[in-house]
Formats: C-alpha cells, structure tokens, sequence
C-alpha cells in the first residue's frame, strides 16, 4: 500500500474497530485517530466542553458535529504524509460524512463496515473492563482476569466504562441504528463500501480487511447476517 488513502471504520459500538485498528497501524504503519478515545480526553478535562462532553458520552449520545470537527481537523492536519489514515468512530452521521469529504479532497476514501449481531455486542460491551494504569482491555464474558478487578498485565484496578452500563448500551445502539448506519448507503453509492462480518474471531476479520486492502480480495464478503439480525 503506497497510495495514501482514508480509511473509515463502520460499525456498532462493540464491532471491533479498535481491535482491527491496532492491528493494522502495526502491520501497515497507517496513521489513526480514534474519536471515542480523543473525546474521552477532551471530556476529562474540567472545562465547559469537556463537562459538556464527559455527560453527552455518559448518556450514549453524540457530542457536537462542532466539537467532533475541531478534533478532527487538529488530528488530521498532516494526514497527506502518510501511507493511510484510518478513523476509528468518524463519521458517525450524515453532516459528519459531508464533512469527511472536503477534508479528504482528492485522496480516496475506503469505507469498511465490521457487521455483528446485536447480542454478541451486547455480551462484548457489558463484559468490557479497562485497566486504569496500562489501558489494556479484559472481558469478564470471555477471558476474566485471573482476580476479579485486577489487570492480568500489570496489577492495577480494573473499571467499566460508564458508557458500558446496560441501559447506556441500549442508547448508543439506538444511536447507531439512527444515525449512523444510513451511512452504508450513502457510501455503498459512491462505490467504496465493503463489507466483513464481524462475529467472526479477530484474525479471521483481520485477514479479510487485509485482503481487501491489499487487493487480493475484490468483491465484498457476503456475511451472512439477515437485516434483522445485525446491527449493522
Ligand atoms: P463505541 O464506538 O464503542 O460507541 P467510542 O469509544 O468510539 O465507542 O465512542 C464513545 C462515545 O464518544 C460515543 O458514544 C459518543 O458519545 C462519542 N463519540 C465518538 N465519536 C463520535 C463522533 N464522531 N461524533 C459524535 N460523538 C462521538
């Protein structure tokens, strides 16, 4: 990959955009900005907008297209001088995509939907704990730390994030289904749009979004996901 193009991560909360983000800035020395993680930050700071922003996420809606903008725009300054630049959680509805355009100007965008049944999200989000020293991420659902609480790699505390409480789950899957998977359409209309199911293993998913990357794998994947099932 030498072309340096844009690549967009869609997907509920939960999908695994993060996962396969990591993975390829390792393998493919990409530039990324997760906007979930860059508006965490923002909302731990002890300003009008951080407040604004830490109770907007707490209640698992969007913050403002405005204040998304200004993060964008601060992290993707230099984005030209990259391989590629993937973004984690942007866009995230319609005025955000229209937005993603005139900031990419000429350079491609490709759009990558990770789809996953709503009960695996479910089960991935409500078992989500994050180690509070090294960041580093368990699941109580799935491969509890070996003490309750406590991270396996660096015996710090264990937490939740306050967006991963039941009821906020539920609002931020109403949020995507409204919001942000009429993105689908509109970019399956410009041409750039595929397509990997997501309830697949985390390298099964990797080698698929590889494959397409690197051309090896041309026509999208055809989960087998009915509409109603997914939430993608
Ligand atoms: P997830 O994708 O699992 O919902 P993120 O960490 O990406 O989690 O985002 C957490 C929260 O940050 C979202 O619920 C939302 O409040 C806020 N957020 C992230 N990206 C955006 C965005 N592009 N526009 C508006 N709000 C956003």
């Amino acid at each position: 990959m030498t072309e340096c193009r844009i690549l967009v991560f869609l997907g509920a909360p939960g999908a695994g955009k993060g996962t396969q983000t990591t993975r390829l800035v390792r393998e493919f020395q990409m530039k990324h900005l997760s906007t979930g993680e860059a508006l965490r930050q923002k909302a731990g700071e002890d300003t009008l907008l951080g407040n604004q922003a830490r109770e907007t996420m707490e209640r698992g809606e969007l913050v403002s297209d405005d204040l998304v903008a200004e993060v964008v725009r601060e992290y993707m300054t230099d984005f030209r001088n990259s391989t590629g630049f993937i973004l984690d959680g942007f866009p995230r509805n319609l005025a955000q995509a229209e937005l993603l355009e005139e900031i990419a100007g000429k350079t491609p965008i490709w759009v990558i939907n990770i789809r996953v049944d709503e009960e695996v999200v479910i089960n991935r989000l409500s078992g989500r704990r994050q180690c509070t020293e090294c960041g580093r991420i368990s699941n109580v659902n799935f491969s509890p730390p070996r003490q309750e609480d406590v991270c396996d790699a660096c015996g710090a505390k264990l937490v939740q994030r306050p967006d991963d409480l039941p009821d906020v789950i539920q609002r931020r899957l109403q949020v995507y289904r409204e919001q942000t998977k009429p993105l689908a359409d509109f970019y399956t209309k410009k041409g750039c749009y595929f397509e990997v199911d997501g309830n697949q293993n985390a390298d099964t998913v990797f080698k698929r979004i590889s494959a397409h990357l690197t051309g090896e794998e041309s026509s999208a994947e055809s989960p087998n996901l009915s509409a109603d099932q997914s939430v993608a």
